[in-house]
């Protein structure tokens, strides 16, 4: 296996795009490795310039529930782009979109049509603080929500202490009103109300993080933030970018049946394509402009190629009732086979098709235990799986993706390839 053409590509691109790469994880820094250029991909399969076709679990970080360039997604693309790339006027697709969003995860009563996860969650906290007119916002450390200023903000070493921006270019100004708790712990976010009970516009959230590794909620842990964001006359924002229409059609609430007032969508809503969406009880979105005064645009927002794809997807998925259930059997094989084959130098955290691996024997339940695994190891375990055609994550701290074309085929040459792993 040679990957010549990727070492090529990769030595042009350096030159001119920021670490070769147009989004940071890409680059392989974590895992030392050079990253593999794609040519294409199809089903559970990806196959890079040099040739060499990998089983995929990364599945572009969660869009692809579907596996690649599924056919009947495809030719509702290519219908559309005969019809025209954009028009920066309404279509029946939007309508069709928000109708749908309605009608799979009731929650969404209104919603509006962005182009990425950032977006969505950027504005929803808009949204949350023009509605509540209170400024500060909840996250918790190690949830991941896209890369506006505001949210870009992961740990103040004690929560009360002024938040600290974790990239350059952000002004602490800017981040000011982010209060950061920790992921499942109730006493975290109940400090936090204590010292500020007025000012709290909202929490946003992971229903299950996915961005620390895999980390599900604890028992009664949505249901409490639930109870004090009502409480305190804050709102509840659920960050669905990966979980939504990946855990159960109607997304992380309908899987822990939690009710938020507000929820951002990415990834699978898209199809493959440029994405994302924001919307939540009525009341609240008719604050968005024009209908209300908090403003929010998109020269491509509602794509009527973006969403040929993305409504395409979520028919599907409508239509095949097994499919969360088969998601989940098949990852459940993966993790099981992997605890089995590693005993306790890895910690295992999965739930419906999002599963991690962690380095650690500790059980991982927030930022701290996720971050006792061994990054070292971790990246010795991502070359082995790479070098014998399995495509992971990167990165330690990313989910594996489940696809519904990964065959069982797919899933014991994965569970084979792991076991050797681990046997040696
Ligand atoms: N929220 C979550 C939970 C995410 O995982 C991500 C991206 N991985 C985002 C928001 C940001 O989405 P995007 O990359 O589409 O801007």
């Amino acid at each position: 296996m040679t990957d010549q053409t990727s070492e090529l590509l990769y030595m042009r691109a350096k030159l001119r795009l920021p670490g070769g790469v147009n989004s940071p994880v890409r680059a392989y820094q974590a895992v030392g490795r050079t990253p593999r250029f794609i040519q294409s991909a199809k089903g559970s399969h990806i196959t890079d310039v040099d040739g060499n076709e990998m089983i995929d679990y990364v599945c572009s970080w969660g869009p692809g529930i579907l596996g690649h360039a599924d056919s009947r997604v495809i030719e509702k693309v290519k219908a559309a782009c005969e019809e025209g790339l954009t028009f920066g006027a309404p279509t029946e697709r939007e309508v069709e979109m928000a109708e749908l969003l309605a009608q799979l995860v009731p929650s969404m009563e209104v919603s509006r049509l962005v182009s990425s996860g950032t977006e969505a969650t950027m504005s929803a906290i808009r949204v949350a603080r023009g509605y509540t007119k209170r400024d500060k916002i909840i996250k918790f450390r190690g949830c991941y929500h896209g890369h506006s200023d505001g949210l870009l903000v992961k740990a103040g070493s004690a929560a009360l202490t002024t938040s600290v921006p974790d990239s350059a270019g952000v002004p602490a100004d800017f981040t000011r009103h982010t209060l950061v708790a920790e992921y499942n712990s109730p006493d975290s976010v109940k400090a936090l109300f204590e010292a500020y009970p007025d000012e709290i516009a909202a929490i946003i959230v992971e229903p299950v993080a996915a961005n620390m590794g895999v980390v599900p909620p604890a028992d009664g842990f949505l249901e409490f933030l639930r109870e004090i964001t009502k409480h305190y006359g804050a709102l509840f924002i659920f960050d669905e970018v990966i979980t939504g229409f990946r855990l159960a059609l109607g997304g992380a609430q309908e899987y822990f049946h939690i009710t938020p007032d507000l929820s951002t969508f990415g990834k699978i809503i898209g199809g493959g394509m440029p994405v994302g969406a924001y919307g939540g009880r009525e009341d609240i979105m008719r604050m968005v402009s024009p209908d209300g005064p908090v403003y929010q645009a998109g020269t491509l927002s509602g794509n009527p190629i973006a969403t040929a794809a993305g409504l395409a997807t979520l028919r599907i998925l409508e239509a095949d009732t097994d499919i969360y259930m088969r998601l989940q059997e098949n990852t459940a094989m993966l993790a099981d086979a992997v605890r089995h084959a590693a005993g306790n130098r890895v910690h295992v955290n999965q739930i419906g098709s999002l599963m991690s691996i962690f380095f650690t024997g500790e059980d991982v339940t927030d930022y701290d235990s996720a971050t006792t695994a061994d990054t070292k190891a971790y990246a010795d375990y991502f070359g082995f799986m790479l070098d014998h055609g399995i495509y992971v994550a990167p990165s330690q701290f990313e989910s594996m993706f489940v696809s519904d074309a990964h065959t069982d085929a797919d899933i014991q040459k994965t569970i084979h390839v792991m076991q050797e792993y681990f046997a040696e």
